[in-house]
């Protein structure tokens, strides 16, 4: 018989070798704005749907698009800083960790119904002392940092998990880059499969790094989605064929444009690169856009989520593990399913899950930039980036820079961010960022009241608690 430990671990409810995240964006800049000076995450693709009033080919609008750069000043922050502001943060966890396991826990077992048995699982998987911290280094494209392969591997000489998600790009153009990561490799690479058919992917998989490479040539600047996925392949490849012990991730964001072939796009990459994982989530509205999910691509999105729930259950080879996660969307098919304008909302992330809901919520930091406009000179200007918040809603992250002050820091991230979301009200500070959400307890902590009934006998159906 499984035990309930075994099940958390075998459904990704919980994690098997870390009991909490961070996600730094590394690619912020300051850029100038009426008023003064803002931090801006750049990028060196641009994603977009038009440029100019032209068409790109792209299916969806990243805000870090090349194209949006104008008035960036040159520099990210130092290798240093965003070393010791990743430390700081892990630490912080551990010891958020055991305040949460002091004052929260209970109350979060009693408002989720937790069984006592559960609860015991849940806690002994949680404070597993071979339990480390995961970053995952993130941002435009965090391989733009010169110092990138440096800073992971201060991060795992730090006792992190790390991984790193980036298009790839310097991969094809830096043959030391390509080496400095042989030599210390993070657990994952991370790289996206957004924008291609499954027939055009085979035919890429089946080219030389130099076919690859010359064709890449001939893409447009301006249609970074595809620009990312003869990088991605390339990388791939590259570190298959230098032996690099790296899990290579292609990130899938399923949209109403490929919700009709997601599958044969998972099947594609896992068969065209052996040894590589898939990993599709849906796509979400940044900020204030409005929903990107329509009614009519709805169904096909959910018969891909019961899809995931049974083959998780069911053990089956390429589905990623968290039952949590789609529970959670499957209960809101369920909850509003007369009411399709809140569904197509929750499935953009628009009141959905938040981090800062209640206490242990936030268990995947975030750092990266925040909205403040600063009217200094340029050479006044602090260092860009640093500050906890969410890359999705950059609106309610914190003034100030992640500071050396570990207790004060983990007292940040457990209760201060529930006050800053009850302080900013009508800011935007929900998304269904897989990742975020992270595992059971991290993902129930943040769904709306609204929503825990339905989830409630969701998870009763599918988990049996
Ligand atoms: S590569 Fe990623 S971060 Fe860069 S513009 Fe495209 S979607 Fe945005």
């Amino acid at each position: 018989m499984t035990t309930e430990r075994e099940f958390l671990l075998q459904t990704g409810m919980v994690n098997r070798a870390v009991f909490a995240g961070i996600q730094p964006d590394d690619c912020v800049v300051w850029k100038r704005v009426p008023g003064g000076y803002r931090n801006h995450s750049m990028c060196n693709h641009t994603c977009a749907v038009e440029v100019g009033g032209r068409p790109t080919g792209g299916n969806y609008v990243c805000d870090a698009s090349f194209v949006f750069a104008k008035g960036s000043l040159p520099g990210f922050a130092p290798r240093e800083d965003i070393v010791r502001w990743t430390k700081n943060v892990a630490i912080a966890h551990a010891v958020a960790r055991d305040m949460f396991f002091a004052r929260h826990f209970a109350t979060y077992c009693e408002e989720f119904h937790i069984p006592l048995a559960w609860a015991d699982a849940i806690k002994a998987e949680l404070t597993d002392p071979n339990k480390k911290v995961e970053v995952n280094r993130f941002g435009g494209s965090p391989e733009m940092l010169k110092d990138c392969p440096a800073i992971i591997a201060d991060c795992k000489v730090a006792g992190l998990v790390v991984n790193l998600t980036t298009p790839g790009r310097r991969f094809m153009t830096d043959q030391q880059f390509v080496e400095d990561i042989a030599h210390n490799p993070p657990n994952i690479l991370a790289m996206s499969f957004d924008d291609m058919n499954p027939k055009e992917l085979e035919r890429i998989s089946k080219m030389s790094l130099d076919e690859i490479k010359a064709e890449w040539k001939t893409v447009s600047p301006l249609h970074g989605q595809r620009q990312k996925a003869f990088e991605g392949m390339y990388a791939a490849r590259i570190m298959r064929d230098m032996n690099v012990p790296s899990t290579v991730l292609f990130n899938v964001v399923i949209h109403p444009g490929n919700v009709g072939y997601l599958n044969d796009i998972l099947a594609t990459i896992v068969e065209c690169v052996p040894g590589s994982l898939a990993n599709p989530y849906p796509a979400q509205s940044f900020g204030n856009d409005a929903s990107c999910w329509t009614l009519e691509s709805l169904p096909a999105l959910r018969s891909h989520v019961t899809g995931f729930i049974h083959g998780t259950l069911e053990g089956r080879p390429g589905v990623t593990r968290r039952l949590h996660y789609y529970m959670t969307l499957e209960s809101a098919f369920r909850k509003w399913k007369h009411d399709p304008k809140r569904l197509c909302e929750f499935m953009s992330g628009i009141g959905a899950w938040d981090s800062t809901a209640r206490p242990g919520a936030y268990r995947y930091a975030q750092v990266g930039k925040n909205t403040e406009v600063l009217d200094v000179p340029q050479d006044r200007l602090p260092v860009p980036g640093g500050h906890l918040g969410c890359f999705w809603n950059p609106g309610w992250a914190l003034s100030e820079h992640v500071g050396d002050n570990v207790e004060e820091l983990a007292e940040t991230m457990l209760t201060g961010m529930v006050k800053r979301g009850q302080e900013l009200g009508g800011v935007r500070k929900s998304n269904i960022m897989p990742r975020l959400m992270f595992d059971v307890v991290a993902t129930e902590l943040g769904l709306p009241t609204e929503l825990v009934p339905e989830y409630l006998a969701t998870r009763r159906e599918y988990a049996g608690f």
